[in-house]
């Protein structure tokens, strides 16, 4: 039976786990931390239970397959709870608009406050679901940097009409072009940040992602978000992979640039391929100790997503006009993403994005309580002083928040958490606490994602947010899925 050891087992490497063992591998999971999830993580205190990282599920049947992989029945596993209201939006003028998953609703909603959006709605998402059908598959869940997927005749039927679907134009002309009033252009915005981007950079193409949450569905889990990672880790147990926790990888040992293993602090081991879910320049960096190599200094040049500051806030009271997910936006959209690309700090004026999962799940609050999990786009870590970085934008979320709920938000905070990039780089290895990899600012950044499969050495692969085909759940298990039939396909040559 051949062999695999995978470094971290935050989503991306549990799912190449369960993948790689179907297909009748050794499977070794070596985690550094005590519990699986990486960053999707949670902490309880105070009577008040916070998801760490992500708030919001997409693309369920992304996460369907790998338990059925498994032989495991999701909906067996996990309350998946699909958002009648996906999103509660305060817009810049102080205007509340709900984002309904049912389309006619929205429309007729949009339409009260934007006349003629509800028809600008239904074209802007004929336009995206085309987007999808012809790129999205493909660049989800194919490894598009392997010459054997791109010589396919059918990648390039793909990729030529892909081409037509505005690489060069960016999410926000394309939003513009659709719609008419400059708060809905905003709202279509937002969604850049889904993968740490700047809505004024990023190709219009990713008005796929707008499609797959009105489309596919916006899911919460009813025992937290938490509970994906320790079902799928359960599930990967029950199948036979074996997990080392608190042992953290040392080091990728090669022979003759080959692979040969891993070392920890207890043993060295020989496998015949190594999955790394730590992050790529740490893995090249610490792991492999070739900074140098082409690839690490290629990676190492391009721009990192955006992080966050998160506020995890029990807050003593409810709030009747908020919903499970809710955004405010800031009256200045462009100095955010200035501020947060180009001079590396916060908006004087940030969006605020607030998460509450009492709201589905009581128990995760105290009675009359909320548990708000309060998360700033935030720009990576390049030594700023967060300090003071986190206390301004403290005072300037909290300014915003009770201007918009007419309440003063700080005398309802009964306890605080705070999450920052450095905290991010500390608990997941992530280099500069970048949420998802590379940022997606430029127009190739599509292709510029780390392969999953090194060229440079033989069994190594890669399968976290910094590969392709990106961060974010859904993402990273399918780059889990993709490494393991390279593996598959490449063991034997
Ligand atoms: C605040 C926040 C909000 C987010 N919101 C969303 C959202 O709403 N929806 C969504 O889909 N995504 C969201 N994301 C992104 C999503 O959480 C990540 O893209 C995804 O979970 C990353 O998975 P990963 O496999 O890349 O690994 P990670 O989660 O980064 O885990 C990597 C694991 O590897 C381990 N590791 C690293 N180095 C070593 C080593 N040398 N030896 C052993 N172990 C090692 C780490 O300890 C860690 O457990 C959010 C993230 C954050 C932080």
């Amino acid at each position: 039976m051949k062999t695999a050891a995978i470094i971290g087992a935050g989503l991306g490497g549990l799912s190449a786990s369960i993948y790689l063992k179907s297909k009748g591998w050794n499977v070794d999971v070596y985690e550094a931390q005590s519990f699986p999830g990486g960053k999707a993580a949670e902490e309880t205190f105070d009577g008040y239970r916070f998801d760490i990282g992500p708030s919001l599920v997409t693309m369920p049947w992304v996460f369907e397959d790998v338990f059925k992989t498994a032989g495991k029945d999701i909906n067996k596993e996990l309350t998946l709870v699909k958002l009648k209201e996906i999103c509660t939006y305060f817009l810049s003028d102080g205007t509340y608009l709900k984002a309904w998953s049912d389309l006619d609703n929205f429309g007729r909603d949009l339409e009260k406050i934007a006349p003629g959006s509800q028809k600008s709605l239904k074209r802007y998402l004929k336009e995206a679901e085309k987007a999808h059908r012809l790129g999205g598959n493909l660049f989800l869940t194919q490894p598009i940097h392997e010459i054997r997927t791109l010589l396919k005749p059918s990648t390039l039927l793909k990729l030529v009409r892909f081409a037509g679907i505005h690489p060069f134009s960016t999410l926000n002309k394309i939003n513009k072009k659709y719609f008419k009033d400059p708060r809905i252009v905003q709202l279509f915005n937002r969604y850049a940040t889904y993968n740490g981007s700047s809505p004024f950079l990023t190709p219009a193409t990713m008005i796929i992602i707008p499609f797959i949450e009105y489309i596919g569905g916006g899911y919460g889990i009813g025992e937290g978000i938490y509970e994906i990672p320790k079902k799928i880790h359960k599930a990967a147990v029950d199948l036979g992979v074996k997990f080392y926790f608190n042992q953290r990888v040392e080091k990728i040992n090669l022979q003759n640039k080959k692979l040969r293993g891993i070392s920890t602090k207890y043993a060295d081991k020989d496998y015949d391929a190594v999955v790394s879910d730590a992050d790529v320049l740490s893995t090249y960096d610490k792991l492999l100790d070739l900074p140098d190599l082409k690839q690490a200094k290629r990676y190492k040049k391009l721009e990192p997503s955006s992080s966050g500051i998160v506020f995890y806030w029990g807050i003593n009271r409810t709030f009747e006009e908020l919903s499970v997910n809710n955004i405010f936006f800031s009256s200045n959209y462009p100095a955010e993403f200035k501020a947060m690309f180009e001079e590396k700090t916060m908006p004087e004026e940030p969006t605020v994005y607030v998460n509450i999962t009492s709201k589905l799940t009581p128990s995760d609050a105290p009675e009359g309580c909320e548990n708000w999990f309060v998360l700033l786009n935030a720009p990576a870590d390049c030594n700023q002083n967060w300090n003071e970085i986190v206390s301004n934008a403290r005072k300037a979320t909290i300014n915003l928040l009770s201007k918009r709920l007419g309440t003063n938000i700080e005398s309802h905070i009964e306890t605080e958490g705070i999450l920052t990039p450095p905290h991010i780089e500390k608990r997941t290895g992530s280099t500069y606490g970048s949420l998802y990899g590379i940022s997606s600012n430029t127009k190739m950044s599509a292709f510029m994602r780390h392969r999953n499969r090194s060229k440079n050495i033989k069994g190594l692969y890669f399968c976290s947010s910094s590969a392709h085909p990106g961060g974010g759940m859904p993402l990273v298990i399918s780059s889990g899925k993709i490494c393991a039939n390279l593996i598959e396909k490449f063991s034997g040559d």
